[in-house]
């Protein structure tokens, strides 16, 4: 079978959770094998990237343990795909490369496009067997399926398009040594800030989001509360950034963040198309609005009509009592 290369999505060796789902969905295209990037400096090193993504299926490891590169953007990470792929190709072939749709893998998958010849979709909400990729387009007006038909398959996949599914892989590790070019390492890394720790998920990442509106009147407490009895990240939508109460980074919308999750939870927020824009591909969609006529209700799984003074509070209480 041929190979399916995954680039593990990590943070200095910790490994997030999109790439599980990469894993996932690479089971279905071919023999997974995952690419690890580094350095690990941190949760057991190579060792422990090893030990985690095989439990998702990773048949081989290929491991660039590069203190180096942290410090450059993303050329370098291009070229050592490039290099891999080739090797790859000459193993016995090479059916798809998943890289996780974040900024850094988006340029990383076009940089590779170009340099191996291929074609690249890139955002996909969902990818079949036989590699047709779902996205959803114009502002979650359209949805569109595709396929790249020329070379190797590159496919962005954003994060929660698959539920993560455990099984063995054999994880054998090949200590790969890549050579970056000069070009490759002009652009450095010159600061970095980290994103001020929460305790709640990344709102892109996150299983489950909980947002709030104009409709909480700026009192976001229920929200919050839902949200940590849930595991959830909150959002928010532009009503409600635009009125001060919440951060920019957390708006989900056509100008925000797009966000994917198994459950969305939406609080008095009216479902304007720019809102639904962010969040509509959501698994399941479950909205809080006194009124029955919002447009929200038009996309929901489940709905309650009433106010979320009182249906948040009373929601979590029940979640907190089941724990
Ligand atoms: P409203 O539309 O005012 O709705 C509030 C809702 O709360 C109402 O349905 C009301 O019935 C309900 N409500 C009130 N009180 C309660 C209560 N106590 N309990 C329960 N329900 C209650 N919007 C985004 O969200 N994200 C974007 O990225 C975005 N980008 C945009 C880009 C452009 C170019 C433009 C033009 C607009 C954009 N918007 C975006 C704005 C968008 O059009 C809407 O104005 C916005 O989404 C409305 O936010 P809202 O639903 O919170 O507020």
């Amino acid at each position: 079978m041929s190979e399916v290369l995954v680039l593990i999505d990590h943070v200095d060796g910790a490994v997030r959770k999109p790439t599980y789902e990469l894993l996932t969905i690479a089971k279905r295209l071919g023999e997974p094998s995952a690419v690890f990037i580094g350095p690990a400096a941190r949760a057991g090193g190579a060792d422990g990237v090893t030990e985690k993504v095989k439990q998702y299926g990773a048949e081989k490891v290929y491991v660039v343990d590069d203190a180096q590169i942290k410090g450059y953007l993303v050329a370098p990470k291009a070229e050592v795909l490039q290099q891999i792929a080739a090797q790859a190709l000459g193993n016995g072939g090479l059916a798809a490369i998943l890289i996780p749709s974040s900024a850094e893998g988006k340029e990383i998958g076009a940089r590779l496009a170009i340099k191996i010849e291929s074609g690249l979709i890139t955002d996909a909400v969902d990818v079949t067997a036989d590699g047709v990729a779902t996205q959803s387009v114009f502002a979650g007006n359209f949805t569109l399926t595709g396929k790249v038909t020329k070379g190797t398959p590159i496919i962005t996949v954003k994060p929660n398009s698959a539920a993560p599914e455990e099984s063995a892989g054999a994880g054998a590790v090949v200590e790969f040594a890549a050579t970056i070019s000069d070009a490759a390492k002009k652009a450095q890394i010159v600061a970095s800030q980290p994103r001020q720790a929460t305790g709640r998920p990344e709102l892109t990442e996150a299983a489950i989001v909980v947002s709030g509106g104009r409709g909480t009147g700026g009192n976001f407490e229920p929200v919050e509360a839902l949200a940590d009895a849930l595991g959830a990240a909150v959002g928010a939508s532009r009503a409600a950034v635009d009125s001060g109460w919440m951060p920019h980074s957390f708006q989900v919308g056509q100008t925000g963040k797009t966000v994917s999750p198994q459950l969305y939870v939406a609080n008095g927020i009216s479902g304007a198309i720019q809102h639904r824009a962010g969040m509509q591909t959501s698994k399941t969609i479950v909205a809080v609005n006194k009124d029955e006529e919002a447009p929200i209700f038009e996309l929901v799984d489940f709905g309650v009509v009433g106010d979320l003074h009182t249906v948040l509070p009373a929601a979590t209480e029940q979640i907190v009592k089941r724990k």
